[in-house]
């Protein structure tokens, strides 16, 4: 069997350009006669490796000098505790609810401080982003927590809360790569690596210099940005296949033309989709139009049975993953910077001929 369009939510598509590169240097890494698997991470071609990965991500993001970057481990997951256990210093953080991801943010938050839940859209399945009134966000806060793009529900923002001197801290997990995202606005980004960067295992972190050095005591060292900061996420030993993936993808992103470019590639095949979801009398989206998400799209018939037999002949066409969350049910079409235009024209054919027959 060939290679598949997969449409999984993470870990997800890699770029093919990126496989075989990594697969052409898996025995003998540029003459070291070895894979970056086996390589010390002290060495001097893993430090280029690193070294290489850090300066793709800050010249494609264009990070600002004040920024640091960290490749940590951990997930996303981990950065839920590591937010406030590093940024919390007067004990308050603002949430927005915008699914389970923001809300497994907010209750880890919760075992160290005082979380105010802004605003959530939980009283529709999460289907939309709910307007945000400024005059319920504590001045106080320590940070503003968001998700920028919601993976599972498949919402985003499109535009940024007015949090005043309050850091905005936002889990881009997601999205990163996906369009332009000026960091300036956010005292903190983060993202697991395995939707739109590399495989699973790599965390990156970009954050504000000003908001490093307030560690809450009886942190864990592996759980101190500060610490990570001054080693160079070198503190242990890091992820090294997994950022030296991450650096081959940034690669191809440059050489693709950068995150404008893949913005513009990326609206365009959300376009296909939601086009046709829009048209098609069997299929339909779940979520506000204004709000929809450019990289997970969910969307459902009226019939369960459908759903399955939808998802059945799907994958047996070459079309696969597309089951939607355990939670939302249905099908979720992920289609991050991987995924080819020609794989959701593809789907979309399949889905016209789907509905023709059924
Ligand atoms: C996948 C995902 C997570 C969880 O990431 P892990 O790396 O599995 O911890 C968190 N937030 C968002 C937005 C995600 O898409």
């Amino acid at each position: 069997m060939g290679r598949v369009y997969n449409f999984s939510a993470g870990p997800s598509m890699l770029p093919e350009a990126v496989l075989e590169k990594a697969a052409k240097q898996m025995m003998d890494y540029e003459g070291s006669g070895m894979s970056v698997m086996e390589m010390s991470h002290r060495s001097a071609d893993y430090e280029a490796i690193i070294g290489g990965a850090e300066a793709l991500l800050r010249e494609l993001m264009q990070i600002p000098d004040n920024y640091k970057v960290m490749f940590l481990q951990g997930g996303a997951s981990s950065q839920f505790a590591m937010i406030p256990l590093n940024l919390m210093r007067t004990g308050k953080a603002d949430y927005v609810i915008t699914g389970q991801w923001s809300k497994k943010a907010a209750q880890e938050a919760e075992k160290y401080g005082t979380v105010n839940r802004v605003a959530s859209s939980a009283d529709k399945t999460f289907s939309y982003i709910p307007k945000l009134d400024p005059s319920t966000f504590d001045k106080e806060a320590d940070y503003f927590h968001i998700t920028f793009n919601n993976t599972i529900y498949g919402t985003r923002y499109t535009s940024l809360p007015d949090t005043g001197n309050v850091p905005i801290v936002a889990d881009i997990s997601s999205n990163i790569l996906s369009q332009p995202i000026d960091v300036s606005k956010f005292g903190m980004l983060y993202a697991g690596a395995q939707k739109n960067m590399g495989p699973a295992g790599v965390t990156v972190v970009i954050i504000r210099e000003d908001l490093l050095g307030f560690t809450k005591e009886g942190t864990p060292t592996m759980f101190n940005y500060q610490i990570h900061v001054d080693n160079g996420s070198m503190y242990n030993t890091p992820p090294t296949y997994g950022i030296y993936i991450c650096k081959l993808v940034l690669e191809w992103l440059k050489e693709l033309g950068g995150i404008e470019k893949m913005h513009e590639i990326n609206l365009k095949k959300a376009k296909i989709l939601y086009d046709y979801l829009d048209e098609s009398k069997m299929f339909r989206g779940t979520v506000v139009k204004e709000d929809r998400s450019l990289m997970n799209v969910p969307f459902v018939t009226d019939s369960d049975e459908l759903n399955a037999k939808f998802i059945k002949e799907a994958k047996a066409a070459g079309f696969v993953n597309l089951k939607g969350h355990r939670t939302v049910g249905g099908m979720r079409a992920s289609i991050y910077n991987a995924m080819p235009v020609e794989g959701v024209e593809k789907l979309v054919a399949f889905m016209k001929e789907f509905e023709k027959n059924n």
